[in-house]
């Protein structure tokens, strides 16, 4: 099932509806990741007449750097031993067809597709008893936008991962997809730059938000962002970026330059 977030003129703030082919069918105004209950009655709106948002508007954005050995090489490098975990900021966040916006301060934005994860429960310290996949809500694609320059400046990945516009995520929430074997594929206006397996994460999904947990809660609705597969390379204006998870849909921006208006 597709959940989507969405804008229409007939809602005073934004709702959560399911997606299906053309139409769109709206959730009750109480609607949380942590429970999803389909109305009675439900009313039905084009898919033409509403806007669609970004699916969350997560407390945080837990990414996962180097997950994939051959990013980590192309990158010079190492594997790490556990998972390597950054933030990304709620601010950062658009949606699909919202313009990433270059930021005056660096020279080398890149893409980095990959899977994210939709927390649904919260989860906090999970042992191996739980299965961590029972606290997820679904799956979205997210492109995890790096100003590679001033990550290597700074080293810590704050600034350069942070930028208002960062992190584009959506077009929706796949409710059920197998996270061990989906394919992640990157375009650049059409060229295939990335194409990995998210089989060939160092460390898959479940162990991550096992690993997450042991440090910070995780709330619904909160998104993790499970690393990119080889194949990062520089956006440039008027340039379009596609990032297609096999199961979920594609998630398409366009790269802005604001002084170049
Ligand atoms: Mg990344």
């Amino acid at each position: 099932m597709k959940i989507c977030r969405l804008e229409h003129s007939s809602l005073s703030k934004p709702g959560f509806a399911v997606l299906e082919d053309s139409k769109v069918y709206l959730l009750e105004e109480d609607f949380a990741f942590d429970h999803l209950s389909l109305p009675a009655e439900t009313t039905i709106l084009d898919r033409e007449e509403v806007k669609l948002l970004a699916p969350v508007t997560p407390s945080k954005i837990v990414c996962v750097g180097r997950n994939y050995r051959e990013h980590a090489a192309e990158l010079g490098n190492k594997m790490p031993e556990e998972p390597l975990l950054f933030l990304k900021p709620p601010s950062s966040v658009i949606g699909n067809g919202d313009p990433i916006e270059l930021p005056v301060q660096s020279q080398q934005v890149e893409h980095e597709g990959e899977l994210g994860v939709v927390i649904g429960q919260t989860a906090r310290k999970l042992t191996e008893a739980d299965d961590p996949l029972q606290y997820v809500f679904g799956y979205t694609c997210v492109n995890d936008v790096t100003a590679r320059d001033l990550q290597r400046k700074d080293v810590q990945f704050t600034r350069g991962k942070s930028f208002d516009t960062f992190c584009p995520v959506g077009p929706w929430i796949e409710t059920e997809l197998d996270p061990t074997e989906a394919t992640v594929i990157t375009r650049v206006n059409t060229e295939v730059k990335q194409n990995g397996n998210t089989a060939d994460m160092a460390f898959p999904v479940a162990f991550l938000i096992r690993y997450i947990s042991s440090v910070m809660t995780l709330y619904p609705g909160d998104l993790i962002a499970t690393g990119t597969p080889a194949g990062v390379s520089r956006m440039k204006y008027g340039d379009t970026v596609e990032i297609e998870v096999s199961g979920i849909g594609i998630l398409r921006n366009s790269i802005y330059d604001p002084n170049q208006g």
